[in-house]
């Protein structure tokens, strides 16, 4: 039998008291009334379950909350005034609540049960946060009279917003993100990466034969060496690089507008960096110290998509651990293009510059072959790519012997390679 998403969350209800005591946290001085023990919750979890009862059973989530929602928020008010609530206090529980679902739908470790399930867990958190903007506005409206106190409300939601959120999106052990962010600015930066024509690349790190450290060294131990892998990805990746905890001991980073040479490059500089660091017991491992393994893929040079990216990735990582651990692979998509240019001057030097290297002419260079011609090899996915060369540093030309072009955004007009599969 299907499980309902109602039976789920209840199951998990030590998850969802979990969930909502680290919340809770941040506001701990200020609301005790919040704590999982009080009355207050017990009600409040019961109105909750049911709100996701009414969005998890109707076809159309999102109507059946329209219709809903008169009605939930005549039965918060009864609440409200039963246990004598404020309307900030009000606001401040009912986005609590957002964030708390929010945090589940983002946990790897709860698995939903099926898409629908997942979206009416959406849909509910959602209807929170519409809840709480009601109940908002309704402190604003009470606030009126003293238009200082206004301001001090919304500063104070405005904190209160970015606090919880900031908590709903950073694994707890680690401090990095957590898978959901993950996924969720995967897709973003892949659709900007798409409209702009840039490269977007991922890694992901595994630890080396970590159950054996866990078995010889205990799991806080463990978690010691995931804390300090964490703190060294933070290090070296750059400010806007996305470094996420992607399940148990592996971790993730994403690299916008960065192409499978960089992100590779990154990826070998920590590998290097985690094996020459001191860990606690790290003689108990089979190479006397810790190592990671990391496969690097790119889009869309290498996976049309994000789950294809992933795939990639993932694949390469499985070739580093089959290949020995402690290394770095790149997706090699199997395909080879080769691109030849035949200068009609002397040049010394010429650059092969698209959007399969994020026009950086400093990272693929041509070699020069004894006939004089420019020569260089590139694995590429099928797709459609856009190219030209650059002279001495210096001087942009389209390719003269494709005399397929187009202009692609990117100043002016680019030659067009089609990969075939
Ligand atoms: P491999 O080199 O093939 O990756 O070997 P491995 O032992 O690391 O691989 P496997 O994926 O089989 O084991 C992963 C282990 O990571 C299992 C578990 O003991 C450990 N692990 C996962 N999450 C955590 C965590 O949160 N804390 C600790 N301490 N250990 C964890
Ligand atoms: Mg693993
Ligand atoms: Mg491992």
């Amino acid at each position: 039998m299907k499980q309902t998403l109602t039976q789920l969350i209840e199951q998990k209800e030590s998850l969802f008291r979990d969930q909502w005591r680290s919340s809770v946290e941040v506001l701990r001085d200020r609301v005790e009334l919040f704590s999982s023990d009080s009355p207050v919750f017990a009600k409040v979890h019961r109105l909750m379950l049911s709100v996701i009862a009414i969005v998890e059973n109707k076809e159309s989530a999102e109507q059946a909350v329209d219709a809903q929602l008169r009605p939930i928020v005549f039965r918060l008010r009864e609440i409200q005034s039963t246990h004598q609530l404020s309307s900030t206090e009000m606001v401040v529980m009912l986005f609590l609540m957002r964030n708390v679902l929010k945090s589940m739908i983002e946990d790897p470790a709860l698995e939903t049960p099926d898409h629908h399930a997942h979206e009416a867990l959406k849909q509910a958190s959602n209807l929170m946060n519409r809840l709480g903007l009601v109940f908002f506005e309704n402190a604003m409206r009470l606030g009126e009279e003293d238009a200082g106190q206004h301001d001090v409300l919304a500063i104070e939601y405005a904190l209160l917003y970015e606090r919880t959120r900031q908590i709903a999106i950073t694994d707890r052990l680690t401090g990095l993100y957590n898978f959901g962010y993950f996924l969720e600015r995967l897709k973003e930066e892949k659709m900007r990466a798409e409209r702009y024509h840039r490269l977007l690349s991922l890694i992901i790190f595994d630890i080396d034969h970590f159950k054996k450290y866990n078995d010889a060294n205990g799991h806080p131990a463990g978690n010691e060496v995931l804390k300090k892998i964490a703190e060294i990805l933070k290090e070296e990746a750059r400010e806007v690089d996305i470094v996420a905890r992607y399940g148990g001991e592996e971790m993730v980073v994403v690299l916008p507008e960065t192409g499978r040479k960089r992100a590779a490059e990154l990826a070998e500089r920590i590998r290097e960096r985690i094996a020459s660091t001191v860990f606690n017991h790290m003689e108990s491992q089979p190479l006397k110290k810790v190592t990671v393994s990391a496969g690097v893929a790119t889009y869309p040079v290498d996976a049309a998509n994000e789950e294809a990216l992933v795939k990639r990735a993932d694949t390469s990582l499985y070739e580093a651990k089959s290949g020995g651990r402690n290394r770095v692979i790149a997706y090699d998509p199997g395909n080879r293009v080769t691109i030849r240019y035949q200068a009609p001057r002397e040049v010394s030097k010429v650059a092969l510059v698209g959007n399969f290297n994020n026009w950086d002419k400093e990272v693929d260079i041509m070699q020069p072959q004894d006939d004089g011609v420019f020569q260089t090899t590139l694995p590429l996915a099928p797709g459609t790519y856009h190219y030209k060369f650059v002279l001495n540093d210096l001087e942009w030309i389209v390719d003269p012997a494709n005399p397929q072009k187009t202009g692609d955004g990117w100043g002016g007009e680019n030659s067009v390679l089609r990969v075939i599969a």
